[in-house]
C-alpha cells in the first residue's frame, strides 16, 4: 500500500426533511448574516428545492446568484465573485448539481483570490488558491461527488478550455444529500450521474492488482451496488431507497476514501473534458466514450486488473478481460448513453489531432497510472472512439 494523507472536513447531512438544519449548520462556520445562495438554470424553483432552502434561511440576509451553467463557466463566475465583493458575504450555499458546486468553489476561492483567478485554472507559476469563503452545498444531482470533495472544473467556452483547480481549501463545509431529488430529474441526468460515479471508481481502482484489499473491495462494491440499482433507479426514480444508494454511492465514489494508498489513471477524465470543450458533450457521457476504447489501447498494462473486475464485478468466466471491457461498454448503453462521438457531432475529422495538440502544449506526456499515456495514444484513443 503507498503512503497516504487521508483528509475529508466536509459534513455530510444525509436523508429527507434535513433542510431545517440548514441555518444552524451555517451557524457554527460564520457569526456573519450575509449568505449568497448560488444555483443553476432554475430546477430548483420548480422542484421545490428553493422553497424548502429559502425556508430555512429566514434568519439571513440572502442574496442569489443563478445561471451557473452545466460545465460552470469562468465569465459566470467572475460576476458572482463581484457580487461577493461588493456585498459583504459571509458565506456561499451551493443549491444544484456538480456544476453549481464547482463553480462555488471557483466563486469562494477566487473571491479572497488577490490576483487573477484565470491564471490559478491555467497553472500560471505561483498562481494558487490557498483561501476561500466558508460555503456549503444543497446537492439535487448524484454524480460527480463535488459535494464531498475539494476539486472542480471550470470551463471557458470562448477558449474551448476545460480547467480542474482544487486544494484543502475547497472542501464544502457541509453538504446535504436528500436522495427525494432523485424523482424530479431528468433520465439523461441520472444516467450521467451513475456514468460519472462509475467512472470515478473505474479510474481509481482499473489500475493494476495491488494488496489493498480494502480500497479494491469498496470500489467493486460500489460498482456492483451501480450496476444492481441503475436499472431500478432509472425505472422508478422516486424510489426513496434506489436514490438513496445511488446518492452514497456518487459521493464514496469520489471522497478520497478510493485514492488511499492505490495507483490512480484519471486519463479517462482528461481526455474527456476536451470532448466537452470541443464539442460540448455531457461530462458522463465523454467518460462512456473514452473509457472502453482506453482499456483497449492500455490493455496490457490493465490485463490483469481487468481480469480481476471481470471476475468480481461482471462474473466474467472466459476471456475475462476482454469480457470487462465489452460489459462495461453495454452498461453504459444500457442507461440510453450514445459511445461515439458522431453521435454527438459529426464534425468530428481533426478532433484526435487537437487533443493530441493539446497535450503536447500542456507537456502532459505521461498520463494514467504508469505515467506512460503519451499525447499520440490519446489521440488514437480518440481516433477509435469518432
Ligand atoms: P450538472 O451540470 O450540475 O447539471 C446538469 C443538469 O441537471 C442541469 O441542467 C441542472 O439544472 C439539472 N438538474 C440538477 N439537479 C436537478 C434536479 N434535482 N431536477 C431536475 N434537474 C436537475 O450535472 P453534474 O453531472 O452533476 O455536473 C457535471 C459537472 O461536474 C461537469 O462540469 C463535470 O466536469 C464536473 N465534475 C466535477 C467533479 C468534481 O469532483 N468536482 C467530478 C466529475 C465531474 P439546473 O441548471 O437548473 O441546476
Ligand atoms: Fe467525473
Amino acid at each position: 500500500m503507498n503512503n497516504f494523507d487521508y483528509y475529508n472536513p466536509t459534513k455530510v447531512v444525509f436523508g429527507k426533511d434535513t433542510y431545517e438544519r440548514i441555518a444552524s449548520e451555517i451557524a457554527l462556520h460564520t457569526k456573519g448574516k450575509n449568505v449568497l445562495i448560488t444555483y443553476g438554470g432554475g430546477s430548483i424553483k420548480s422542484n421545490g428545492v428553493y422553497d424548502k432552502v429559502m425556508a430555512s434561511l429566514k434568519e439571513y440576509n440572502v442574496l442569489e446568484f443563478g445561471g451557473i451553467e452545466p460545465n460552470p463557466q469562468y465569465e459566470t463566475c467572475m460576476k458572482a465573485i463581484k457580487l461577493i465583493q461588493e456585498n459583504e458575504i459571509d458565506f456561499v450555499l451551493a443549491v444544484g448539481g456538480g456544476s453549481v458546486i464547482d463553480g462555488t468553489k471557483f466563486i469562494a476561492a477566487g473571491a479572497t483570490y488577490a490576483g487573477d483567478p484565470w491564471d490559478v485554472l491555467m497553472r500560471k507559476e505561483g498562481c494558487a488558491f490557498t483561501d476561500s469563503l466558508p460555503f456549503g452545498t444543497v446537492l439535487t444531482l448524484p454524480a460527480t461527488g463535488s459535494e464531498m470533495n475539494s476539486g472542480a472544473v471550470i470551463s471557458r467556452d470562448e477558449l474551448k478550455e476545460k480547467r480542474t483547480m482544487g486544494g484543502p481549501q475547497s472542501f464544502p463545509k457541509f453538504s446535504f444529500l436528500d436522495p427525494t431529488v432523485v424523482a424530479t430529474l431528468p433520465k439523461r441526468q441520472i444516467a450521467n450521474g451513475i456514468t460519472d460515479a462509475f467512472m470515478h471508481t473505474l479510474e481509481q481502482y482499473l489500475t493494476y492488482p495491488t494488496e489493498n484489499k480494502l480500497q479494491e473491495r469498496i470500489a467493486e462494491g460500489i460498482l456492483m451496488t451501480l450496476i444492481e440499482t441503475a436499472p431500478k433507479v432509472m425505472e422508478d426514480p422516486s424510489n426513496y431507497e434506489h436514490a438513496a444508494n445511488l446518492m452514497w454511492c456518487a459521493t464514496m465514489a469520489l471522497n478520497g476514501t478510493l485514492r488511499a494508498g492505490v495507483a490512480y489513471d484519471w486519463a479517462t477524465h482528461m481526455i474527456g473534458h476536451e470532448l466537452t470543450a470541443l464539442h460540448g458533450i455531457d461530462h458522463a457521457r465523454t467518460l462512456a466514450i473514452i473509457a472502453p476504447r482506453l482499456y483497449e489501447v492500455k490493455f496490457e498494462n490493465k490485463k490483469e486488473k481487468l481480469v480481476q473486475y471481470g471476475e468480481r464485478v461482471w462474473g466474467a468466466t472466459d476471456n475475462k478481460a476482454q469480457d470487462a471491457i465489452v460489459k462495461t461498454k453495454l452498461f453504459f448503453e444500457s442507461l440510453g448513453i450514445d459511445t461515439n462521438i458522431s453521435d454527438y457531432d459529426t464534425n468530428n475529422a481533426d478532433t484526435p489531432k487537437i487533443i493530441r495538440q493539446r497535450f503536447e502544449e500542456r507537456g502532459w506526456t505521461a498520463l494514467g497510472e504508469r505515467g506512460d499515456l503519451t499525447p499520440k495514444e490519446a489521440e488514437r484513443i480518440v481516433e477509435m472512439a469518432l
